[in-house]
């Protein structure tokens, strides 16, 4: 009676960390395909899964760029069944659009986006027959609010969230279930990786405004972002633990509250200016930082009033 979870990317941060963490579970209930592109990265997990390994935890290959792959990988699945997909494989990429390639974006968006949608295509005719499944796709709060420099990843996660969200609608209809979950930033490879990249970008296309405020002010405070706001990969890998073992699983979920508020701005203001104007300041004007937080406090209580109405309206 155990439940397939089939998971992307997991040789490293979030889909390593979630990997174990199912595998883990405390009754039981899950037996964890952990897939990776290159099997031959799989020590980190083999150290974390520990005990599970051949028990509730197997490793197989997956590329979520060939549909090959995917192919193949289910078909080794007994009954080809996966009851819960965990869609985590991904990449970032930062800097101005004047010094990326076509290519290069072409690349994030192939893995962020149509991963996804290659997964789907392979997984969602057989649940569609078996009227059970959950969906289960990491997307980020990048793939509700656009951020600085981060252009064509955050395009790449809002692709991923308009077309949970048209499907979502038709999984309704078979009883499947969809989650987003919405990290902020997570202390992983991903952001050591990204940061790297960002530090090697030829700037040369760049005109001098743009090229200063991407390695004076955007690159210089990125480290101290993750540390204020980071969280664990383990920790989001506890929220989406708690998220496939509930009845009635929410279509999104963000997992960390501290970034909560950034994204409230959005649709607290139905013109759109509040964000962009709010991230304006507080990377151009510090001085007015100061009413920047004044306001997210504000939001904040505000927030807390209304989740703590929604939980009341759930137990009613
Ligand atoms: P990570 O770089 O440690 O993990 C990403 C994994 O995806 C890696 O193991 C990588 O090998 C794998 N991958 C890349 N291309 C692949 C492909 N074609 N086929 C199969 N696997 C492939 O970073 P992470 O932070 O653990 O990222 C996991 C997910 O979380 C990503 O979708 C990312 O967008 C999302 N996310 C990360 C953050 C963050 O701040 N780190 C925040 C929000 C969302």
């Amino acid at each position: 009676n155990q439940k397939v979870v089939l998971i992307t990317g997991c040789s490293s941060g979030i889909g390593l960390a979630l990997a174990a963490r199912i595998a883990k579970d405390e009754k039981k209930r899950f037996m964890v395909y952990a897939t990776m592109r290159n099997v031959g990265k799989a020590e980190l997990l083999v150290e974390a899964a520990g005990r599970t390994l051949g028990r509730t935890l197997e490793i197989k290959q997956l590329d979520v760029c060939s549909e090959e792959s995917i192919k193949a990988c289910v078909d080794s699945l007994p009954e080809r069944r996966v009851d819960i997909l965990i869609s985590n494989a991904g990449m970032g990429l930062i800097g101005p659009i004047e010094c990326q390639t076509i290519d290069e974006m072409k690349t994030v968006m192939d893995t962020n986006f149509f991963g996804l949608v290659r997964l789907l295509k392979e997984i969602l005719p057989d649940m569609k027959k078996r009227k059970r499944g959950h969906i289960v796709v990491i997307s980020s709060v990048m793939g509700i609010q656009g951020i600085l420099f981060n252009d064509v990843y955050a395009a790449s996660k809002f692709a991923v969230e308009g077309f949970c969200e048209s499907l979502a609608v038709q999984a309704l209809r078979f009883s499947l279930n969809i989650s987003l979950i919405e990290p902020g930033p997570v202390i992983t490879e991903f952001e050591r990786k990204v940061y790297e990249e960002g530090l090697k970008t030829d700037l040369s296309k760049a005109d001098k405004v743009t090229a200063d405020m991407f390695t004076n002010i955007y690159l210089k405070n990125y480290n101290q972002i993750f540390e204020t706001l980071g969280q664990t990969a383990e920790d989001v890998a506890e929220h989406t633990h708690k998220i496939i073992t509930m009845d009635n699983p929410p279509f999104r979920h963000q997992t960390n509250t501290l970034y909560t508020p950034m994204t409230t701005l959005k649709y607290a203001d139905p013109n759109g200016d509040l964000p962009i104007e709010t991230f304006y300041k507080m990377v151009f004007e510090h001085d007015k930082v100061f009413n920047a937080s004044l306001n997210f406090l504000k939001l904040l209580r505000w927030r807390s009033r209304k989740s703590f109405t929604l939980e009341k309206d759930k137990s009613t």
